[in-house]
């Protein structure tokens, strides 16, 4: 490809310096990223990006014309364009919630190996958690050792997934105007897989048929993945490996290093990852790596395991979705370790250009062409060693003169969980309150989610995120977009000199950066523990404060289940990219006014990151404005 071609595309592709250098390498070697495929799919299908096409049963597929005459409006079966674009949508809702809520079931199993001393290497590290969380869902503690209210937790919990209880005990979280506002709309959420059970169902031809009754139930399904799978996910993670504290680390491709063992840890759940991090430390797997000629072991994340070792244990982290591929183009990488969810099925293809090895951990998730080594709690150090070992093995057949790492890494903070924003603030969220009373910080925005080639990477998420704090907006972050600000900077104390003149004085007092790193996308549960401390402190709805959500660059179906949660829970949620709801205008008003009478708040669509930004200042101050600040 022509020099000046190579150099068009990769500045049109990504902001990320230290993915650019890496680009050009695929572009010149032929080695074929999302991006290219991107460019294959060309024009991609108008009826798909509209919501207007079913592959639902063996009658279709079918399709809506929207602008011939003539053309069908009714698939075979009947169904509309409302019905056809709804069902996607809560299909799309319900995969992710599928996918959070899963995960959390892993973890809450592990949790219960753990208490029944069937797991190998995991203890209860957070006892404060574990007895908050106990007390919380009515565990007796008293005179109990740690095991027994663990076990008990974790039973508790497995029942929130397909109970016959009606109710999830954390969705009591959420403040009562909120929870009021759910009871009415028939939206509380009863548990987390009955919710998705009954999407399924209700999506099955000849059953549901009112569009609208479609999108309510996926609220319902949505909150249950909120309120349920990714909070279940998150506090029991605090509990086995520790709540996030306030710490400092690296990021970027840069963090992969030229003279050690590399291996990348790719995905979303921290159970294999935590004993990876144990087992590089010990003696006899530096020595090995020593021997093979290595200065030593180098363990970086990728996606969202990533964040969860950074924000945890201060592991560096390489980059987010769309690094994935560049990270193996290094040439440096020995070993990258999938769990699930956000791998790309093309990564093995990436590998077999360099000596490097795959390596599938979940029987959920099998790659062809990855070597499977197969995780399970009862022997997870032992496979987090032999993973190790391999590792070292595979080190030696590096070959050096392929080894291309493309920047130094920058500095970033990280590890705001609710309780280390609390500690940060001296105990007590009354300082954020005040400083949003009195106007030096005017609201908050969560902003999570993805990468998106259709997206230049990360130019969303730092774009909007500068807007935001400019304008005394103070940002919190999960997932891509944390690690994405990370990349640029964002996420410094530096970064406040960014800010408008009130939140950049909050910041400079506090030592903190105006965007947040709040942890990995089923962490988006602990902002919604944070705008519940919030608006209880002031006695309202979350619905009625200066928040707002946004999802500049999502692809996931997960991202769908965030913002619909986001969006349940009262929190207006501007999307960057526009979900696949355009064929019917009768879902495109639901969803983005008629949601405002059932829950107080709706989702938005703005491509541009300044416009999204206006959006959002005008929705925070017309509820400061009706709170009277
Ligand atoms: S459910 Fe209806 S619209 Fe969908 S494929 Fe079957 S017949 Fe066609
Ligand atoms: S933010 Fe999106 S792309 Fe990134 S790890 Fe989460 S779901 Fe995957």
């Amino acid at each position: 490809m022509d020099k000046s071609l190579i150099k068009l595309k990769v500045e049109e592709r990504t902001i990320d310096e230290s993915a650019k250098p890496l680009l050009e390498r695929t572009l010149e070697e032929g080695i074929e990223t999302a991006w290219d495929r991107l460019e294959k799919q060309q024009p991609q299908c108008g009826f798909g990006q509209l919501g207007l096409c079913c592959n639902r049963c063996s009658m279709g597929p079918c399709r809506i014309d929207p602008f011939e005459k003539d053309g069908p409006k009714r698939g075979v079966c009947g169904a509309d364009a409302d019905l056809i674009v709804a069902r996607n949508l809560l299909d799309d809702l319900v995969t992710g919630a599928a996918a959070h809520s899963d995960h959390g079931r892993e973890v809450v199993e592990t949790l219960l190996m753990t208490a029944e001393g069937k797991s190998q290497g995991y203890e209860i590290l957070d006892k404060e958690k574990l007895y908050t969380v106990a007390k919380e869902i009515g565990i007796t503690t008293e005179g109990r050792n740690d095991t027994d209210i663990a076990k008990d937790i974790a039973l508790s919990f497995l029942e929130e997934y397909g109970t016959i209880k009606n109710s999830i005990d954390l969705s009591k979280r959420a403040p009562e105007p909120t929870q009021d506002k759910w009871a009415k709309a028939g939206i509380l959420p009863r548990s987390v897989d009955r919710e998705i059970v009954e999407a399924m169902h209700r999506i099955h031809m000849g059953v549901g048929a009112d569009y609208a009754n479609i999108l309510l139930h996926g609220l319902r399904a949505s909150l249950s993945d909120g309120w349920g799978g990714s909070m279940m996910a998150t506090e029991v993670s605090d509990i086995l490996f520790g709540t996030p504290e306030i710490k400092e680390s690296w990021v970027n491709l840069g963090t992969l290093k030229e003279d050690m063992v590399n291996i990348v840890l790719h995905g979303h759940n921290p159970v294999l990852s935590e004993m990876v991090v144990k087992a590089v430390k010990e003696q006899e797997m530096v020595d090995l790596a020593k021997q093979k000629g290595a200065k030593g072991i180098n363990l970086v994340g990728m996606c969202c395991t990533g964040n969860e070792l950074l924000m945890r244990r201060g592991i560096p982290i390489a980059g987010n979705l769309l690094n994935q591929e560049l990270a193996l183009a290094t040439g440096a990488v020995d070993v990258m370790i999938i769990d699930y969810q956000c791998i790309f099925p093309s990564i093995t293809q990436v590998a077999s250009c360099f000596h490097t090895k795959i390596v599938s951990t979940s029987e959920k998730s099998k790659v062809p062409g990855a070597v499977h080594m197969e995780f399970h709690p009862e022997t997870a150090y032992d496979t987090a060693k032999n993973i190790v070992k391999l590792a070292i093995e595979t080190y030696e057949q590096r070959n050096p003169d392929r080894v291309k790492i493309p920047a130094k890494p920058v500095k970033m903070m990280a590890g705001f969980s609710v309780e280390a924003i609390k500690k940060a603030l001296g105990g007590t969220f009354q300082p954020l309150i005040d400083a949003i009373a009195n106007g030096s910080i005017k609201g908050a925005v969560g902003m999570v989610g993805c990468n998106n080639p259709k997206i230049k990477q990360d130019y969303g998420h730092v774009t909007l995120g500068k807007e935001l704090i400019k304008r005394n907006i103070l940002v919190v972050e999960t997932g891509c977009a944390a690690i994405a600000s990370g990349k640029a900077g964002l996420l410094l104390p530096e970064a406040a000199d960014l800010a408008g003149d009130g939140l950049k004085s909050v910041c400079h007092a506090l030592g903190i950066p105006p965007v947040l790193h709040m942890g990995s996308c089923v962490d988006c549960s602990r902002i919604l523990v944070l705008a519940a401390e919030l608006a209880k402190a002031l006695n309202v709805g979350i619905d009625q404060l200066p928040l707002a959500g946004a999802a500049p660059e999502w692809y996931s179906q997960k991202a769908v289940s965030i913002a619909s949660y986001f969006v349940a829970s009262g929190v207006y949620t501007v999307l960057g990219l526009p979900p696949k709801i355009f064929g019917s205008k009768n879902v495109i008003d639901l969803l983005t006014s008629g949601l405002n009478d059932v829950v107080g708040a709706t989702y938005a669509v703005e491509p541009g990151p300044v416009a999204a930004a206006d959006l959002i200042e005008k929705h925070i101050d017309s509820k400061r404005k009706d709170l009277g600040i």
